[in-house]
C-alpha cells in the first residue's frame, strides 16, 4: 500500500463519511487529485478487505462454515455433470455412535420431514480439510440420494469427482486435494472445538482362555492366574486345555 493509499484509507474515508461540508470539499479535493488507476486499484483492495471482512463476520458457526463450503463445491460438482441438491449440513456425530469411527453421514431426503438431504460431519475431525473432504464424500452420496451406498454407481461419482480410495472412506485424490485446499483457504478457519475420543480398545482375539475338549466349555484366564494353569472342566472334570496366548507378555 502506496502513501497515497494509507491517506485514503486513513484519513479520506472518515472525512467523506462526516457531515461538515468544508471538510467534505476538502476531502472531494484531495479525492480528485489521485490518478485514477490509483483509485482502481484502492477500489479493488478495499472490496477485498470488505469480503474478508464480511466472510470472517459472516462465519461464525460451524454450519455457516459448512454450507459455504457446499456452495463453493456447487461449480466443482456442476463441472463433472452432476447436480448437489440442497443440503442441511451439519457439525454431529453419525448414527453409529461416537466410537463407530464414521466422520460423516448422509441422509436420504424421505428420511428428513422437509425432504432435504441431512448431512453429519463428526466433530472429532481437527482440520478444515478432513472437514470439506469428508463433506466431498457425503455430498456424493447426496447426489444420488444415498441410492448406492458405495456401489459402483456412488464409485463413477466419487472418482470423476476426485475422490479416490476404498469407497467406503473414498477420500480427496491427488487433483482434487489442491482445490480442496485452496477452497480451505477462501473459507477460512473452521470455527470449531474438536471432540477428542478415546477409541474402544479393538478385542484381542488372542486373550488367553481355556477350553474343556470334551464339551466345548470356555472360560477367559486373568492373566495372574495363568501360572495356575488351565482349570477343570465343571462338567466333565477334565483339565481344560489352553486357547490363545498364554504368555507372559501378551
Ligand atoms: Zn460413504
Ligand atoms: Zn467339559
Amino acid at each position: 500500500m502506496g502513501f497515497a493509499n494509507v491517506l485514503f484509507v486513513g484519513v479520506l474515508l472518515p472525512l467523506l463519511l462526516q457531515n461538515p461540508s468544508s471538510k467534505r470539499e476538502l476531502a472531494k479535493k484531495i479525492f480528485l487529485k489521485l490518478t485514477v488507476k490509483r483509485i482502481s486499484e484502492l477500489a479493488h483492495l478495499l472490496s477485498f478487505g470488505l469480503c474478508i471482512l464480511l466472510r470472517m463476520k459472516s462465519i461464525q458457526t460451524r454450519e455457516d462454515w459448512l454450507l459455504e463450503a457446499v456452495e463453493l463445491l456447487r461449480p466443482l460438482f456442476k463441472a463433472k455433470g452432476y447436480l448437489i441438491p440442497p443440503v442441511q449440513v451439519s457439525c454431529g456425530f453419525t448414527s453409529t455412535g461416537v466410537r463407530s469411527g464414521h466422520v460423516g453421514q448422509c441422509w436420504t431426503k424421505s428420511s428428513a420431514s422437509n425432504e432435504i438431504n441431512q448431512i453429519f460431519i463428526s466433530p472429532t475431525l481437527t482440520t478444515p480439510f478432513e472437514v470439506i473432504d469428508t463433506l466431498v464424500h457425503e455430498l456424493v452420496h447426496a447426489v444420488d440420494d444415498c441410492k448406492n451406498k458405495h456401489g459402483p454407481v456412488f464409485k463413477k461419482i466419487a472418482l470423476k469427482v476426485g475422490l479416490v480410495g476404498p469407497m467406503r472412506g473414498a477420500t480427496a485424490g491427488p487433483v482434487l486435494k489442491p482445490i480442496l485446499l485452496d477452497l480451505v483457504q477462501r473459507l477460512g478457519p473452521y470455527p470449531h472445538g474438536h471432540i477428542k475420543v478415546t477409541m474402544r480398545k479393538p478385542v484381542n482375539r488372542n486373550r488367553p482362555r481355556a477350553k474343556c475338549k470334551e464339551c466345548g466349555y470356555q472360560v477367559p484366564m486373568l492373566k495372574k492366574f495363568l501360572t495356575f494353569g488351565p482349570p477343570i472342566c465343571p462338567v466333565d472334570k477334565v483339565e481344560m486345555e489352553q486357547v490363545g496366548n498364554w504368555d507372559e507378555e501378551c
